[in-house]
C-alpha cells in the first residue's frame, strides 16, 4: 500500500506486515487484535502529548534484517562477529545525531528516554547523591526523582517548580535550592510545561554550585533539531532525548554529550545498564535523523508548533486556561476546572467521543493527583495526518462542547469524518 507522508511529501510503502497471511495463520488472535487498533486510530484523533507516526522510512528500516543481529558493544569493538554491517549503521546513526544537534558525542543504543536517563545519572553520579530537577507535581518526569522509580530511591531529589502566576520557571527558587542543597546534577526539562527553558540561566547556576547540567529534551528534541528551540547542547553536560516523539522514529532514546564524557556516558549504556541494543532500532534511528535534517521536517516541526498554538488559542477562548498562557511547542496544558470538571472527567468526555488526550494535575492543583486539574494535548500525531490550525482550532471547539456537557454523539460524528478524512488509505 502506498501512503503519502504528510510530513515530508515523501511518498513510501508503509504496507500492513501486521495484516500478512502469515501472522493470520500463526495467531489470528493477534492478526485481528492488530487490524481492531489500525480501525481504531483511523476512527478517532489521537492528542496524547508522546505520541506521533513513525513514518514509512522508519518503518522499513525497523523491520530489516538487522532486527536480528546480536551486537553488544560498539562499533569496532562488538562482543559478537558478523558486526561489519552493523557497525555502519550504528555510525551512520552517531554522524548524523551529532552532525544535526552539533553535538561532540552521541550514544544510540539506549531503548527508551528513561534508560537514556538511567545512564545519564549513571555516568554522572553515585548512590546517594543530590540532585535537582522540576518536581513530578510541576511537570517532572517519573525519571526526576518519583520514589516509585529508580531515580527516586537511588539519589536525593529536590524539586523545584513555576511561579503560581504566570506559570514559569521559578529561576530564583532553582537558584536558591541549588545553594542550598548543593546538587551533583540539576536537570531541566518537562512532560509537561510549554515553554523551552533557559539554557544559559540553568548553566549558570550550575556552574556556580559546581554541578553537572542534564537537559532532558525527551519531547522537543524535534524542535532543536528543526532550529526551532533554543538547543541546550552548548550547555548541558548530557542532552537526553526520546526518538519517537517529534523526531518520528523508532520507540527509543538518545543520549548527547561533551567529548569528556564520551567514555562515560558510552560505559553507563553498555554494558552498565543494558545489553546488546536493538539494531534495528539503531538503523530507524539512522534514517529519522536524516529525515529531521530536511527542510520538510523543518516545516513540519512549524506545523506542530503553529497547530498548538491554534489549539491553545481555541481552548482559552472557551474559558480552559492554558498553562504559561499559551505555547512555544507541539505541546498544550490546559486548566479545566474552570468549566466544573476534572482532568479525568474531561479525558473521559473525550475519549467516548474519540478524541485521545490526557488528564493531567496542574501545578498548584488542588485536586487530588489521579484526577487532576488539567489536559495535556500534542500535535505531534495529527500534524504528522496533515492537519493545521484550523481543524486544530476546529478541535478546541469539539473539546468544548464535550466539556459543557453536550451528549458526545454528534462531536462523535464529526471526529469521526474528521478523522477518517486524514487517516490515509488504510
Ligand atoms: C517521554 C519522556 C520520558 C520517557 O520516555 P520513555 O521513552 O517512555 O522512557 C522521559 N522524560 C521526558 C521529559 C519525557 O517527555
Amino acid at each position: 500500500m502506498t501512503v503519502t507522508d504528510a510530513a515530508t511529501g515523501s511518498t513510501a510503502t508503509r504496507g500492513r506486515p501486521w495484516a500478512s497471511e502469515a501472522l493470520h495463520r500463526a495467531d489470528p488472535q493477534i492478526a485481528d487484535l492488530l487490524a481492531a487498533e489500525a480501525e481504531r486510530r483511523a476512527e478517532t484523533i489521537q492528542l496524547l502529548a508522546g505520541e506521533n507516526l513513525t513514518t514509512p522510512a522508519v518503518l522499513a528500516a525497523l523491520a530489516g534484517p538487522l532486527i536480528d543481529k546480536y551486537a553488544e558493544g560498539y562499533p569496532g569493538r562488538r562482543h559478537h562477529t558478523g558486526c561489519a554491517l552493523a557497525d555502519a549503521a550504528e555510525l551512520l546513526a552517531i554522524d548524523r545525531a551529532r552532525e544535526l544537534f552539533a553535538a561532540p558525542h552521541a550514544n544510540v543504543q539506549p531503548r527508551s528516554a528513561t534508560s537514556a536517563m538511567l545512564a545519564a545519572y549513571a555516568a554522572l553520579l553515585r548512590p546517594g547523591d543530590g540532585v535537582l530537577a522540576m518536581s513530578l507535581e510541576h511537570g517532572g518526569h517519573l525519571s526526576c526523582g518519583s520514589r516509585a522509580n529508580f531515580s527516586g530511591r537511588w539519589f536525593e531529589f529536590t524539586g523545584y517548580g513555576v511561579r503560581e502566576g504566570d506559570g514559569l520557571i521559578d529561576l530564583d527558587q532553582v537558584r536558591d535550592l541549588a545553594r542550598l542543597h548543593r546538587p551533583k546534577a540539576i536537570v531541566a526539562g518537562s512532560i509537561s510545561h510549554p515553554r523551552h527553558p533557559d539554557w544559559a540561566a540553568f548553566r549558570e547556576i550550575a556552574d556556580e554550585v559546581d554541578a553537572y547540567l542534564i537537559a532532558s529534551v525527551a519531547q522537543t528534541a524535534g524542535l532543536v533539531a528543526a532550529g526551532l528551540a533554543p538547543s541546550p547542547v552548548p550547555y548541558a553536560d548530557v542532552t537526553v532525548a526520546a526518538t519517537h516523539k517529534l523526531l518520528r522514529g523508532p520507540r527509543g532514546g538518545l543520549l548527547l554529550s561533551t567529548a569528556e564524557l564520551a567514555e562515560r556516558i558510552d560505559r553507563a549504556v553498555f554494558p552498565f545498564s543494558q545489553g546488546g541494543a536493538a539494531m534495528n532500532e539503531v538503523a530507524g534511528k539512522a534514517v529519522a535523523l536524516a529525515e529531521a535534517a530536511t527542510p520538510a521536517y523543518r516545516a513540519y516541526a512549524q506545523r506542530t508548533v503553529d497547530g498548538a498554538r491554534a489549539l491553545a488559542a481555541g481552548l482559552a477562548e472557551a474559558g480552559m486556561r492554558p498553562l504559561t498562557g499559551g505555547t512555544d511547542t507541539h505541546l498544550v496544558t490546559a486548566d479545566v476546572s474552570t468549566l466544573g470538571v476534572t482532568g479525568l472527567e474531561a479525558e473521559r468526555r473525550c475519549a467516548a467521543a474519540g478524541l485521545l488526550l490526557g488528564k493531567c494535575a496542574l501545578p498548584y492543583d488542588p485536586a487530588p493527583p489521579a484526577e487532576g486539574s488539567g489536559i495535556r494535548l500534542g500535535t505531534g500525531t495529527v500534524t504528522s495526518q496533515g492537519m493545521g490550525e484550523a481543524e486544530l482550532a476546529g478541535i478546541a471547539g469539539l473539546i468544548a462542547r464535550l466539556l459543557a456537557g453536550e451528549a458526545p454523539g454528534p462531536v462523535a460524528e464529526r471526529v469521526r469524518e474528521l478523522a477518517l478524512a486524514f487517516a490515509g488509505p488504510r
